[in-house]
């Protein structure tokens, strides 16, 4: 499946560029970050860096800022983690 590329962020707006709730882009240690060329984002999201990083990141406040399906209508991108400083911090193990 060959996901559309066309809406990556919001127009004028990065997380990257947040002066305070940064985002970093993931690639796991052979490369693949889902997003280069010929890669798709069911290719990171299949990784088990991915898994690691839905069952791990919300304990160091990173967030997944568009899953499937996201309100925004951006792209699935699983790469792509905002840390918040004003969000909770739960446990790892749940959702
Ligand atoms: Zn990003």
């Amino acid at each position: 499946m060959r996901e559309n590329a066309s809406w990556n962020a919001l127009p004028g707006y990065s997380e990257h560029n947040d002066p305070v709730n940064q985002a970093v882009d993931f690639l796991n240690q052979d490369g693949i970050n889902g997003n280069n060329t010929g890669q798709t984002a069911a290719d990171f999201a299949g990784l088990p860096e991915y898994r690691w990083l839905e069952a791990q990141a919300r304990q160091f406040h990173f967030h997944l800022s568009y899953p499937r399906g996201n309100d925004l209508g951006i792209t699935f991108e699983p790469w792509h983690w905002q840390w918040r400083k004003s969000e909770p911090n739960p446990a790892p193990g749940g959702k």
